[in-house]
């Protein structure tokens, strides 16, 4: 039987944090604020921005909301952008990803100014991540290790084995891991004898998209599992990467879906957002 670490549970342990420092900020006058910005009509990315918002009001954050038509065009939204950088009482930029495909994505997370990049998407924090010196870390790399913390798990010299290499998750998933010094190896599409690399993980990550993929062949007994995927199985349940069911047993922590890394994320941004108030400050 695993220990379940609840990112319901996690997460509102951060936000309450986020709300008291917003409180003290607000008293020196400060009120941190996020704009998010939303192209076209896709229904998940429409669920992501009202939870947002809904966590800026439960913080105390200012938040304004930016619906934009699918048909926008490249120039309009970064003359929104452009205006947002300016803005005094603006602290974090967001942009809900994905974007219609006629807008260009880089282009995009280029023009927010990197000190209001609360996602940590621009290039400039990418790097700082990548030498350990950074403002803002990415929401849900960053919501794994609060939940590790959480727990009172040890990383340095464990075996972290990272599933998914993608520029939000994976890559910095493995950054993160190695800040803490795991000794990380990260999987993807073209891995060999994938099954072997997670057996052997201490602390594995799944970030690949794919209902129960992860099966408990490929667990080590007593590793600490954490599912960072949110797909939904063939009855349209929502579901992780992981296969909680045959993989909780064998595992000494594990993350749930749903109720696991999904709430950290949006945590996590009141925590940057916070973080860049701050700065302000
Ligand atoms: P992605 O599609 O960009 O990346 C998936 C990665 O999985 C790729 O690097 C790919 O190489 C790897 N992969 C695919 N098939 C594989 C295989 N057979 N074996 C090994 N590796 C394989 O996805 P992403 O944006 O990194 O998201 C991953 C999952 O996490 C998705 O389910 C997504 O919905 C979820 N997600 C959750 C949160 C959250 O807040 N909890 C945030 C972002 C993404």
């Amino acid at each position: 039987m695993a220990v379940i670490i609840s990112g319901k549970e996690v997460s509102a342990k951060v936000r309450a944090e986020v709300k008291e420092a917003c409180e003290q900020l607000k008293a020196k006058g400060v009120n941190p604020g996020l704009a998010v910005i939303i192209v076209g009509d896709d229904p998940a990315s429409r669920v992501y921005v009202n939870n947002k918002k809904k966590a800026c009001a439960e913080v105390g954050f200012l938040s304004e909301e930016y619906a934009l038509p699918a048909e926008t065009t490249q120039e309009e939204l970064l003359e929104l952008i452009d205006r947002l950088n300016k803005r005094e009482d603006i602290d974090g930029i967001l942009c809900q990803l994905p974007l219609p495909k006629h807008l260009d994505e880089k282009a995009v997370i280029n023009a927010i100014s990197p000190l209001k990049d609360v996602d940590a998407f621009h290039p400039s924090n990418v790097g700082k991540i990548m030498i350990g010196d950074y403002d803002f870390l990415p929401c849900t790399p960053a919501g794994v290790m609060e939940m590790i913390h959480f727990a009172g798990i040890e990383v340095s010299g464990k075996n972290c084995v990272v599933i998914g290499r993608s520029n939000i998750v994976g890559k910095p998933m493995a950054m993160l891991l190695l800040h803490e010094n795991g000794t990380v190896t990260i999987c993807h599409s073209r891995t060999k004898n994938l099954k072997e690399v997670c057996s052997a993980a201490d602390i594995l990550v799944a970030a690949v998209g794919k209902p129960k993929f992860v099966k408990a062949d490929m667990v080590k007994e007593g590793a600490v599992v954490l599912d960072v995927g949110i797909n939904r199985d063939e009855n349209g349940k929502l579901c992780g990467d992981v296969d909680f069911a045959e993989v909780e047993p064998k595992a000494a922590y594990i993350t749930p879906v749903p109720g696991g890394v999904g709430p950290m994320t949006i945590a996590m941004l009141m925590k940057n957002t916070l973080k860049a108030a701050q700065n302000r400050a």
